[in-house]
């Protein structure tokens, strides 16, 4: 991301954004209440606590204090910010293309293994949209709404990080009892065919491997007579953290449209 002056001016520019969303949208209430944790001293990995050291520290109290900024704020954050610096912003930004998740997840040419079983199973079908960016994460519901970047964090969990395919599946607390559950099982299905110890991958999974488990097809580097039970047991995780978000999403969302807030 950007660093230095241009993450200052992006951050005025993102306050002033949040700051001017109506008062019944989703990232509106999120806003509004990380602001009032970080007052009260609270918040300490926030998003807002570091915005409200620039806003407070460019002599910008009153509007950290009301939530409000003057009509003409954009003007005020070009001043800061030169037009060069605020192009890097919007670059970085826009770096995070659908297409990204995609390319790190599949490093050669041809179909997937996990592919050429097809797409019937419910879970399999949660993860074809979850490798496309077609499923209403806040990260791809964010752009279509207005929500800024920064605000586009998880809605289901406390860990304030951005609502992506790889927080979902591999780190997000809300799925934490249905993960767990499924390297277990992952587990037990490689031992009866592994040579010597488990693949550290089954053992202590990073983040990553999760996501190459749950995303990619990590399980076909297993042996091939348990490979298919271990991708369904990955599927039938995804099946279920699917059923539980989708559920609590419906709140979110307007009008029965789960792309929209
Ligand atoms: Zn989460």
């Amino acid at each position: 991301m950007a660093s230095g002056p241009s993450r200052q001016a992006g951050l005025l520019a993102v306050f002033g954004s949040l700051c001017s969303l109506p008062r019944s949208r989703l990232a509106a209430h999120v806003f509004r209440n990380s602001c009032n944790d970080v007052d009260k001293g609270r918040g300490k990995f926030s998003w807002c606590k570091i915005a409200r050291g620039q806003i407070i520290g460019h002599n910008f109290d009153t509007e950290w204090s009301r939530r409000k900024v003057a009509a003409d704020w954009s003007n005020t954050v070009h001043e800061i910010c030169s037009s060069q610096l605020w192009s890097s912003v919007q670059a970085a930004v826009r770096q995070k293309s659908t297409l990204l998740l995609f390319a790190d997840l599949k490093p050669s040419v041809g179909v997937e293994p996990w592919l050429k079983h097809g797409v019937q199973h419910p879970g399999a079908q949660v993860k074809l949209r979850l490798r496309s960016g077609c499923a209403p994460l806040m990260l791809r519901v964010g752009p279509r709404n207005g929500i800024p970047e920064p605000m586009r964090v998880c809605p289901f969990c406390d860990d304030r990080q951005l609502e992506s395919e790889e927080h979902v599946v591999s780190s997000c607390s809300l799925y934490s009892d249905l993960r767990e559950r499924c390297m277990a099982r992952l587990r037990s299905i490689a031992e009866p065919a592994a040579v010597g110890a488990l693949p550290v991958w089954l053992r202590q999974p990073s983040d990553t491997d999760l996501v190459d488990a749950c995303l990619g097809s990590k399980c076909w580097e297993l042996p091939a007579q348990v490979a298919p039970a271990a991708e369904q047991c990955v599927q039938n995780y995804l099946r279920l953290l699917w059923a539980r978000r989708s559920k609590l999403w419906a709140r979110v969302c307007r009008d029965g449209d789960e792309w929209r807030l």
